[in-house]
């Protein structure tokens, strides 16, 4: 049988290459490292954890951990080295990364089925192709990557504003329009008098930031293009009022949660009641199909996390924001997915070719391994002549690449797991815990319901 080639071995290709493998297909398996280094590895090892040592919450009613059980149930190679591999962490699963991804490229190395090469890839090959090269793909990949997808759907930077769950917004003070009610009314607008905006706008001005990593700084021209909100905060006190934060066009219904405390003035007879202008309003653009996701328009930001939550929920109806993605600007090769791909993770144009990982748009590394799995499952149904799996999105797996493969093209941003991406429950549940149990149980129900194809892989472990 034909090789099937992976190129990667970070968490995606390596659990791609594994996947494959397992079917009983051979692998050829590029790694570039260690004769050329994309900037945030520092070892030879397959799998490396490149900033923490967490794949997150452990709990399968958290986002990460309900994905760390579909994994394990799925037979992921990443997700029982990690569990064998694990360190005290509070809630949390963490490894002793060293010894993790020593293991995983001796067990990759050694696997009969895979030629493990040490060697950059420059150009996409022929064949049936796994993409894993993460967000620092090297750039003559990435060059003919834009060949292939076409200018304009690949992405070196990642400038994202935070995204806050719908449900965990006031509605009483949020309201819906469009700027001079032109179109449909496609925004939530959060509204602000003076005072609240001045007192935001110090508090963003002096706000802590996170450093640039020595090969951002480098490349600092990929962020010149989109001015982080602090900046624009730093830039004088009306900067935002004329830009992200602009007032003009947005009548709120109410002045619940902005509007001055002080009784309205008696209008005469025959007078206009004359409605009270913000004097700012952040607006909000839904994210998913459903609704259930707003993305901070113009609100990409390089602050620290604690600090974007702190100050974000000062803005009037975010006060108990929940985020599902706080703001981020870096460096990091992704490719406009929706445009590109289907949920199988083949692209539209080549079924052939597969991507996994970061450079997907999914993001933080159990997303990456659940790529590199669905990847390298798929790949071998097509060389063994099946039909591609689709994981149900009623899954955090499959809700996760239902979303990267369906969101607005126009807009889209790397998406981590959580549970703003799965399809409602069909009934209100209040206690966020109890909610996120129920979206559990029914992953992992759903789960067994597809286990009778997925045993296709398992019954030809071969090795
Ligand atoms: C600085 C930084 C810090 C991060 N911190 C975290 C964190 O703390 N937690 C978290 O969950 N996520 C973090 N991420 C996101 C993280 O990159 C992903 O979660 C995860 O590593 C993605 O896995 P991947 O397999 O897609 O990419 P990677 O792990 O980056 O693997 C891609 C591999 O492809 C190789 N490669 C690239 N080009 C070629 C080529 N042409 N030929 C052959 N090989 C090639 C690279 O050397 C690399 O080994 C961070 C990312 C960066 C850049």
């Amino acid at each position: 049988m034909n090789p099937i080639t992976v190129i990667g071995g970070g968490l995606a290709g390596t659990e791609a290459a594994w996947q494959i493998a397992q079917a009983g297909i051979p692998v050829i398996f590029y790694e570039m490292r260690p004769t050329r280094f994309g900037g945030a590895h520092h070892t030879e090892h397959l799998a490396e954890l490149v900033c923490s040592n967490s794949f997150g919450a452990m709990a399968s009613d958290r986002a990460a951990g309900l994905l760390h059980e579909e994994l394990r149930r799925l037979n992921s190679i990443v997700i029982s080295k990690a569990d064998e591999h694990k360190v005290p962490a509070g809630g949390a699963l963490a490894v002793d990364r060293g010894v993790f991804s020593q293991d995983l490229t001796e067990t990759l190395a050694s696997h009969p089925l895979i030629d493990f090469r040490r060697e950059e890839l420059r150009e996409i090959p022929e064949g049936i192709v796994v993409l894993a090269t993460g967000p620092l793909t090297s750039p003559d990949l990435a060059e003919d990557l834009r060949r292939f997808t076409g200018m304009e759907y690949l992405s070196f930077f990642d400038a994202a504003s935070p995204i806050v769950v719908g449900e965990s917004i006031n509605h009483d003070v949020a309201f819906m329009a469009s700027r001079y009610d032109k179109g449909e009314a496609a925004y939530l607008n959060c509204p602000m008098n003076k005072e609240q905006y001045l007192k935001f706008w110090s508090e963003l001005r002096d706000a802590e930031q996170v450093e640039l990593k020595g090969f951002e700084r480098e490349n600092a021209k990929f962020f010149e293009a989109c001015l982080p909100i602090e900046e624009q905060a730093r830039r004088g006190e009306d900067t935002m009022r004329y830009g992200p934060l602009k007032p003009v066009g947005l009548t709120p219904p109410s002045t619940v949660g902005w509007g001055s405390d002080a009784p309205p003035p008696e209008i005469p007879e025959g007078e206009e009641v004359k409605k009270e202008r913000p004097y700012a309003v952040i607006q909000l653009r839904q994210e998913d199909k459903a609704g259930k996701l707003w993305n901070m328009v113009g609100f990409q930001t390089n602050l620290r996390w604690g600090e974007q939550k702190r100050i974000f929920q000062m803005i009037p109806g975010l006060e108990n924001a929940e985020f599902v993605r706080l703001g981020v600007m870096h460096r990091n090769t992704f490719i406009n997915a929706p445009q590109l791909m289907i949920p199988t993770l083949q692209f539209k144009s080549r079924p052939n070719l597969l991507a996994a990982g970061q450079i997907i748009g999914t993001e933080g590394y159990t997303a990456a391994s659940a790529g590199g799995w669905l990847a390298g499952t798929n790949a071998a149904r097509i060389a063994l002549g099946k039909e591609p799996l689709t994981i149900p999105n009623t899954t955090m797996m499959g809700a996760l690449f239902d979303f990267i493969s369906s969101a607005s093209p126009k807009h889209f941003q790397p998406m981590p797991p959580n549970f703003g991406i799965l399809p409602d429950l069909g009934v209100k549940i209040k206690n966020k815990r109890e909610r996120y149990g129920k979206y559990r149980d029914r992953s992992l129900e759903q789960l067994s319901v597809i286990s009778e194809q997925l045993t296709v892989s398992s019954e030809q472990l071969t090795v």
